[in-house]
């Protein structure tokens, strides 16, 4: 396995894959890598001949008032997930934002809502790292998780739109045996705090496996499964606009963000028509 820091070195290597061939994969994290991220590893390498990981943590996409500062690192432990899930290469950038870097990028519509309403610049800020991650790495293939479906939706737009070349693919949410979504965050909870996180994926299985089609009756049944200290939303939307629905006759997602104690956690899950 490959361990790179410089931009231009990483390009090299890719394009030298490409030109031998080579479907190359492309998976973005920040490290601290846990199961759920091993997984799209995993899914990159049952699509691709290569595979590259990037651990940054991006200070773009955190507010003023979040956790970048205490944002868990493991580099050691990174590398060995990595290693023991075929990566060729990863790409570890001390920064990726040299001096006189001036561009952001900005999806509108779909960043709006949901977790764009609660942080804002958020959005910019992920966009904006990945169109130059894009750019460094350029692969035909970038996997991400179902885990930050509106992260998601928002990059497969971007990709689009700006005709990046890159096939955007999700990997499923990987979630821990209690049923927890798997995050890097989870590290804060305290067992207390973990035992109210597990309230999220609790309301949204309760809405999924209702019969329930009115979206108003579904958010008050999953409210009343909630114990949480901030409520952030609960919402049924469109999976593909991420617009709110009243009633679930077609695909929907149901999402939720909240705050557990000062750790804020998010969950999604996939509504069948009903
Ligand atoms: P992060 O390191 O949190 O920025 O996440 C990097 C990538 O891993 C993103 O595409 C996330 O959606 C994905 N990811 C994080 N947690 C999970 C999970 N529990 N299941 C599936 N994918 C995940």
């Amino acid at each position: 396995m490959l361990t790179c820091t410089e931009p231009g070195e990483v390009g090299a290597r890719v394009r030298a894959w490409r030109a031998g061939g080579a479907r190359v994969g492309f998976v973005p994290t920040m490290g601290f890598l846990h199961r759920g991220h091993a997984s799209l590893m995993d899914l990159a390498r049952a699509r691709c001949d290569r595979v590259v990981v990037s651990i940054y943590v991006n200070p773009l996409q955190f507010g003023p008032t979040e956790d970048l500062d205490r944002y868990p690192r493991d580099p050691e432990g990174d590398r060995a997930l990595c290693e023991a899930h075929a990566v060729d290469l990863v790409f570890v950038p001390a920064t990726l934002y040299p001096p006189g870097f001036a561009t952001r990028v900005r999806v509108d519509g779909l960043t709006a809502g949901l977790c764009g309403a609660v942080r804002p610049g958020h959005f910019e800020g992920v966009a904006t790292v990945v169109a130059r991650l894009f750019g460094i790495v350029p692969a035909q293939v970038a996997v991400f998780g179902e885990k930050d479906w509106q992260q998601y939706v928002v990059i497969r737009r971007m990709a689009e739109d700006l005709a990046l070349g890159v096939e955007v693919v999700a990997g499923p949410l990987v979630r821990d045996d209690d049923g927890l979504a798997l995050s890097s965050r989870n590290r804060y909870l305290s067992p207390a705090e973990r035992a109210r996180g597990l309230t999220l994926h609790r309301a949204l299985f309760a809405m999924r496996d209702g019969h329930e089609a009115s979206v108003p009756a579904l958010l008050e049944a999953g409210r009343a499964v909630l114990d949480v200290d901030r409520l952030d939303y609960l919402a049924v939307v469109d999976p593909w606009t991420l617009e709110p629905l009243e009633r679930v006759d077609r695909p929907a997602r149901a999402l939720v963000a909240a705050l557990v104690g000062s750790t804020r956690l998010i969950d999604n899950v996939a509504l069948d028509p009903r």
